[in-house]
């Protein structure tokens, strides 16, 4: 079994008596410290008035058996993640030409990155898996089933994949040929003509008969495997944009409406969110198109169901949502940002399409608007840099995908600075981490409620869950979906602060800030 814990092993106990452990929860009381700025009036001058809310949180320590429900198990991505959970679990490791590789969870954050507790007596950094700040689910012990338009078993599918070494693919074979893609929904004009091949494992019926069938899907999964808790992420290919239409997916009545009557602009993803919503099984969106459209949030938030999206951030826009922050940040103005891509996967086969394309297109532009809205000394209102992005279909490359990016920003005094950046990277062996991050904070989420507290209270405050859309998975997504009216953070180092400190709160545990104060002084 690979290095780490069981699920909801945690790495340490709070000493506090604000923290307590009891019943099956940690529960903690938990002072959110803000400020909130406002301008006078008369002189127009900002007024900022620190401010404090005081929130109890309470964090159901056993995580159950899970199940990981994909859509697209059969691709590049859902093969992938498959056969590489399994090696993690069954301790199998392979033969590559430096040698034997054992197999590891490297690329999760969950799983190969830690947070920083606090300090020692000697005020020395200590250092906690990051799945161990709050009792969490293990990925070698979920259950992963899922759906796919194409019948090839996953072993088959791994094969056709072409991302896993070879070796490996002998050793974990066996294992994969009994695991068969449920038959889904397939309808055309929402992916790229060319993906019609593989479409041999489809629903017959009406869209009324295809949201029951993916409803029983759900819950034939979770009985058969005596699950607690199913959880369903879209790895399919990436659908066009839907247009968000009056009366058809603009309500959540209007969408489940718009289904009964089998109305042609419902798309496959959005069928599967639905079905999820209404199972009480959290949905996450890995592709850029818009699943998510309003009907679908209202549905889930009227029954208090999770979802999350949109769109894996693996490379380039990972790259692109640091470096930006970092040079914008840095008094820098990025005055033009050229991104190229190449691949060779069915991914960049179904990307070839005009209105495919058009979705990533979308998912892939907003990254930066959030660090140029932040500075209005570099930007005038309403100002951006020229963001350009072009993706090509190159089939030998494979699923080793090529990234170029150019980044010519404005430095002191009106010079300029170019940065030039290629990568490269098996897409998949990026994009399989973050489905286990997404799968793992999603359902840590189901496990947590909380309350605010005031000192007015004549009874106490019910319980309740975070809001239906999930913001907190923002650091895994390209174009974070929240909830209306809500900002959006797409800079990367924030995103992962917003984890980490969200943990920590919910075992009572200031945020980490970087102060280190008790260096600073004699
Ligand atoms: P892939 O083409 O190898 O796999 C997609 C699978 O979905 C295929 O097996 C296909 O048969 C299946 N499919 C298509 N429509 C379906 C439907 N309606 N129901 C069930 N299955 C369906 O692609 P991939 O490389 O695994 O990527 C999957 C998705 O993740 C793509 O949309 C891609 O844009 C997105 N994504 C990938 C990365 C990455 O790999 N680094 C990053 C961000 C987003």
């Amino acid at each position: 079994v690979a290095p780490g814990s069981a699920s909801g092993a945690t790495a340490f106990k709070v000493d506090s008596p604000y923290v307590r452990y009891a019943d099956g929860a940690i529960e903690s009381d938990y002072m959110y410290d803000t400020t909130i700025v406002s301008r006078d009036a008369e002189t127009g001058q900002l007024k900022a008035k620190p401010t404090k809310v005081h929130y109890q949180f309470q964090t159901k320590t056993s995580v159950g058996r899970v199940g990981l429900m994909l859509v697209g198990w059969g691709g590049n991505n859902g093969s992938t993640v498959t056969a590489a959970i399994l090696a993690n679990k069954l301790g199998i490791s392979w033969e590559t030409r430096k040698g034997t590789q054992a197999p590891n969870y490297f690329g999760s954050v969950m799983m190969a990155s830690t947070v920083k507790l606090g300090v020692d007596e000697n005020l020395r950094d200590v250092y906690v898996p990051f799945n161990e700040v709050v009792p969490m689910a293990h990925p070698n012990d979920v259950v992963i089933g899922g759906w796919d338009i194409n019948s090839l078993n996953i072993a088959e599918a791994m094969r056709r994949a072409q991302v896993l070494p070879v070796d490996l693919q002998r050793r974990v074979y066996d294992e994969l040929k009994s695991l068969k893609p449920l038959p889904s929904v397939y309808y055309p004009d929402f992916i790229a003509a060319n993906q019609e091949e593989r479409a041999d494992n489809v629903l017959g019926g009406t869209k009324l008969e295809h949201l029951e069938q993916l409803r029983k899907d759900i819950r034939e999964f979770k009985q058969t495997n005596s699950l607690d808790r199913v959880i369903v992420m879209w790895t399919a290919n990436t659908e066009r944009y839907a247009d968000i239409i009056a009366g058809v997916n603009d309500t959540a009545d209007n969408l489940l409406q718009a289904i009964a009557n089998g109305h042609a602009e419902v798309s496959p993803s959005t069928l599967f969110a639905v079905a999820s919503i209404l199972e009480g099984a959290p949905f996450v969106n890995g592709s850029p198109q818009n699943t998510l459209v309003p009907g679908a949030i209202e549905l889930a938030e009227r029954e208090r169901s999770f979802v999350g999206g949109d769109d894996f951030k693996s490379g380039q826009t990972k790259i692109k949502s640091v470096l930006a922050e970092f040079l914008v940040n840095a008094g820098i103005k990025p005055l033009a940002i050229t991104s190229y891509n190449h691949l060779g996967n069915n991914d960049g086969r179904n990307l070839s399409a005009p209105a495919q394309f058009r979705s990533k297109e979308i998912s892939k532009s907003s990254v930066v608007d959030d660090m140029v809205g932040a500075n209005n000394i570099l930007y005038k209102k309403g100002e951006h840099p020229d963001h350009t992005i072009v993706i090509k279909y190159v089939p030998s490359v494979g699923d080793s995908k090529r990234a170029l990016d150019e980044y010519v920003s404005e430095i002191f005094m009106g010079g300029l600075n170019t940065i030039s950046i290629y990568n490269t990277c098996e897409d998949s062996l990026l994009a399989s981490p973050l489905i286990i991050d997404l799968f793992m904070m999603t359902e840590l989420m189901t496990r947590v409620t909380y309350r605010v507290k005031t000192d007015v209270d004549e009874v106490e405050p019910q319980w309740q869950p975070f809001h239906s859309v999930l913001s907190i998975l923002s650091y895994m997504l390209k174009a974070p979906v929240v909830a209306p009216n809500t900002p959006v953070v797409n800079a990367l180092a924030k995103q992962r602060m917003a984890m980490e400190n969200i943990m920590r709160a919910f075992v009572g545990l200031p945020p980490n800030n970087e102060m280190l104060l008790e260096h600073k002084a004699f």
